[in-house]
């Protein structure tokens, strides 16, 4: 069946889901001025739309699990503030709600949720009659059909406007990446869902400030639609994931020195 789902071209409006679609935002909101001055330097740089997470799934309890739904008014007044849109990520129905509630323009659906059937059919039900973007990331286990089975849950409830992010996938190694990007299976992705808009998220994979640029580039050299890059005012303290985050003035150096070759996809 899967031949047959046709996904939107058009995310939102003036958004299309083709390259290079960017996003950026810190890991995690932590505080309303570190999501506020973080926005205000990203929409400097022209970006338009903002990420950060607000339930973040951590892998050992006692640490920064997020700040929950008080971080949704952050994201509302970056909206007002700066007219981005915005973007976070929702692993259950108390999620999804939420973020609707508040005016959220894109959701995302984490690694670690996409590997769980039960919860993205939650997601998906929350979601029925719900005109909304969507990102599904990888699964963290390199379980292409897993990967393509929740994509088909969230279209089987009726949303068309779909886009997949490939954050690399888990493995005891870690010397050089975080999550190993083994490119084929999103190539192979690609083949299977040929108009379905794939964007690599460099931060993730690479785990390493160092990685974003390169794999950046890799992404796009291999026609990747987009790119969902972490950045944060003040990395060396960010509250998560601070060894892959970068600021809005070294993101944007960043896609400054980017090729954007024509592909033939
Ligand atoms: C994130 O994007 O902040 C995140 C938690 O990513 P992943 O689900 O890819 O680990
Ligand atoms: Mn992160």
């Amino acid at each position: 069946m899967t031949e047959t789902l046709n996904f939107e071209s058009i995310l939102l409006p003036g958004i299309e889901a083709k390259r290079p679609l960017i996003m950026a935002g810190p890991c995690s909101a932590e505080t309303e001025e570190q999501v506020l001055e973080t926005a205000k330097g990203l929409a400097t740089q022209g970006i338009k739309i903002f990420r950060a997470g607000i339930w973040k799934p951590r892998t050992k309890p006692g640490g920064f699990e997020g700040v929950g739904t008080e971080g949704l008014a952050w994201l509302k007044k970056v909206k007002e503030t700066t007219g981005m849109y915005t973007a976070t990520e929702v692993a259950n129905q108390h999620h999804v709600f939420e973020a609707l509630k508040h005016g959220i323009d894109i959701l995302w659906v984490g690694a670690r949720t996409t590997a769980n059937p039960f919860a993205v059919q939650e997601i998906a039900d929350a979601l029925k009659g719900v005109d909304i973007p969507i990102l599904i990331k990888n699964p963290v286990n390199p379980d292409l059909e897993l990967w393509i089975g929740a994509i088909e849950r969230i279209y089987n409830a009726g949303l068309h406007r779909i886009g997949a992010i490939h954050r690399g996938f888990s493995s005891y190694d870690k010397r050089l990446y975080r999550n190993l990007p083994q490119w084929h299976i999103p190539i192979e992705l690609r083949r299977r869902l040929p108009n379905l808009p794939i964007i690599c998220d460099p931060s993730h994979i690479g785990g390493k400030r160092d990685l974003v640029a390169p794999l950046c580039q890799q992404a796009m050299d291999m026609g990747f639609d987009g790119l969902i890059i972490e950045s944060h005012c003040n990395p060396d303290c960010a509250w998560s994931d601070k060894n892959q985050q970068i600021t809005p003035d070294v993101l944007n150096f960043i896609l400054n020195m980017l090729v954007i070759r024509e592909t033939t996809q």
